[in-house]
């Protein structure tokens, strides 16, 4: 049984490292965060009624349904892969360990996972179903439409980081951007490590270096304040801000202080909306510039692949 067990583990640590390491997106970027009116799907319905009104919305016959609470995973690949690697593996993996780690309740609706078999088809069937091709080769999540759209032959980093998103959003509804895209981003290179859900080192570390060297980096008060608009507009710079949030969570996570700086956070809201001023109290930090000295100086010692 034990041995079983440890075979079971094993395999699926490798599975996860698997497909986390085979993303190598070099961007991922959300959209369609449009108006929440209109909302196309009841909030009561039940997974059934939900999976026969999807039915009549499949493109082909290609298309195979399974049911991973709290979602509905759709797909175009052969129905054992699909159940087997990505809803019961990717899937089912990151909703227990998100929720182990932070996130008590469910996104508050049914959420549908589209996953295209490859770029042809994530062209075609988003044009298809929701009118328009994204400018994302990777993926997102559009909160109207209540899916998460993947073109997973680019792999399942992406899809771990958009899970992150409806959850953030039904635990943490005035979530500031960075915090929301640092998490999302930390997981989307991830393993199983000290019984939890674990970011790694992945491809942002490369460009967030160049920043720091350059001296161009923000103030962690800056980011942190950043509204929508700013963090993920404005200059073409909000890659960084993604890099920069996701090391500083990756920081946290590696002194054992990011669980409790998120109960922390979500506690603090109302009085400290950016998390800047909980941070430097359970930092213990009177000067966060010298702290942030500290940290460029941590993340230029990290590496991914020999950068
Ligand atoms: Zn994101």
């Amino acid at each position: 049984m034990i041995k079983t067990l440890f075979i079971l583990i094993t395999l699926s640590i490798f599975i996860f490292i698997f497909f986390s390491l085979y993303n190598d997106s070099d961007f991922i970027v959300e959209m369609d965060s449009s108006n929440e009116t209109n909302d196309p799907i009841a909030i009561n319905e039940t997974y059934e009624e939900h999976v026969s009104k999807l039915k009549k919305k499949l493109p082909n016959k290609k298309f195979h349904i399974i049911i991973q609470k709290p979602f509905v995973v759709i797909g175009d690949m052969p129905q054992a892969i699909l159940e087997s690697r990505w809803a019961k593996g990717t899937v089912k993996w990151t909703v227990e360990n998100l929720k182990k780690s932070y996130f008590k309740k469910d996104p508050k609706s049914i959420l549908d996972i589209w996953l295209f078999k490859d770029k042809e088809s994530y062209r075609k069937h988003t044009k298809l179903l929701w009118g328009s091709v994204p400018d994302t080769p990777y993926g997102y999540y559009s909160p109207h439409h209540k899916v998460l759209v993947m073109n997973i032959s680019t792999g399942g980093g992406t899809l771990v980081h958009e899970i992150v998103h409806p959850f953030m959003e039904a635990n943490f509804p005035n979530c500031p951007p960075w915090f929301n895209e640092g998490l999302g981003s930390l997981y989307e290179q991830s393993a199983f490590k000290k019984e939890k859900i674990w970011g790694l080192t992945n491809w942002r570390l490369a460009g967030l270096k160049k920043v720091i060297n350059k001296g161009k980096l923000p103030t962690f008060k800056k980011l942190m304040a950043l509204n929508d608009n700013q963090f993920y507009g404005g200059d073409g710079g909000y890659s960084d801000n993604y890099a920069q949030s996701r090391y500083l969570l990756y920081y946290l996570q590696e002194k054992s202080l990011l669980r409790i700086y998120y109960i922390k956070f979500t506690k603090n809201q109302i009085e400290d909306p950016s998390g800047f001023d909980t941070l430097k109290k359970l930092l213990k930090e009177k000067d966060m510039m010298a702290f942030q000295k500290r940290w460029e100086a941590y993340v230029l010692k990290l590496k991914f692949r020999g950068s």
